[in-house]
């Protein structure tokens, strides 16, 4: 929930707006008896939430995940709303400036940039889970360097290759970091090869190739990723030139090997 109120963050600034005013709205009105105005458990209730909510919409909209000391500036901010507030029950009949409501107020300042603080915390350990430090890849997938994106979802990114073999070679990689293709959980694995399908043919389409083609080799970058190549014809990836014809004994040594291991899988 948080996240998404840093993403809109217009949403956050309603809601502090809204709650700002009916803030100002009730300060406004007049105590009908002077027991109203008393320092009980519902006055103490209510400045806590009041400004609880107040800081709880303010901090993302003003921090966005990213801007850190601004935490201190939106705390400040809320804080001074709640002395000001107090300053202005100074002009309302039946009321008063109450150090003991500031304190109040304060505590849920404090209370809701310390659930921002430990949310902020506990999405940064997710992503250091989720990425690796000096993996271009993973830089990549979280936009810390500038590269060539085409398209993204939450799971996977396709960008262009930029020393391409043919004009329009893309990456299609996943945004967590795994560094063997193999290694893959089934889901990702899967997921992988139904989006190359998915982008595969408006690739084609914009590049004008007869085919894409993809390739998995993994040695140039430690984090798994495929790779998406227009093809015009069937040479261009695999040289004839470099294939030999096996000898049958050879095929035949390397068969058998091969069955007694995989006759189990
Ligand atoms: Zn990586």
């Amino acid at each position: 929930m948080i996240k998404l109120l840093e993403k809109y963050s217009w949403i956050s600034w309603v809601f502090v707006i809204i709650i700002a005013i009916a803030i100002f709205y009730i300060s406004s009105l007049i105590f009908e008896s002077s027991v109203g105005g008393k320092f009980g458990w519902k006055t103490i209730a209510y400045h806590f939430l009041a400004f609880f909510s107040l800081a709880f919409f303010l901090l993302p909209a003003l921090v966005q995940g990213n801007k850190k000391p601004f935490i201190f500036w939106g705390i400040v901010i809320a804080v001074l709303y709640g002395i000001s507030d107090e300053i202005h029950q100074l002009f309302v009949p039946s009321r008063h400036f109450a150090i003991s409501d500031i304190m109040v107020n304060s505590c849920g300042i404090l209370f809701s940039s310390l659930i921002y603080t430990i949310s902020l915390k506990l999405r940064g350990k997710a992503n250091k889970s989720l990425f690796m430090d000096n993996c271009r890849f993973c830089q990549i997938a979280q936009k810390k360097v500038q590269d060539y994106v085409i398209w993204e979802d939450k799971n996977f990114i396709a960008f262009l290759d930029v020393n391409p073999v043919k004009s329009g070679h893309c990456m299609l990689i996943p945004k967590r970091h795994t560094d063997y293709f193999f290694d893959l959980d089934d889901e990702l694995y899967l997921g992988l090869f139904k989006t190359a399908k998915k982008l595969s043919e408006p690739i084609r389409k914009v590049i004008g190739a007869k085919r894409i083609g993809i390739t998995v080799v993994g040695f140039d970058v430690p984090h798994a990723h495929l790779h998406l190549i227009p093809l015009q014809g069937s040479n261009e990836l695999f040289d004839p030139k470099k294939f030999r014809k096996a000898k049958p004994d050879e095929l035949r040594y390397i068969q058998e090997k091969l069955k007694d291991v995989l006759d189990s899988v």
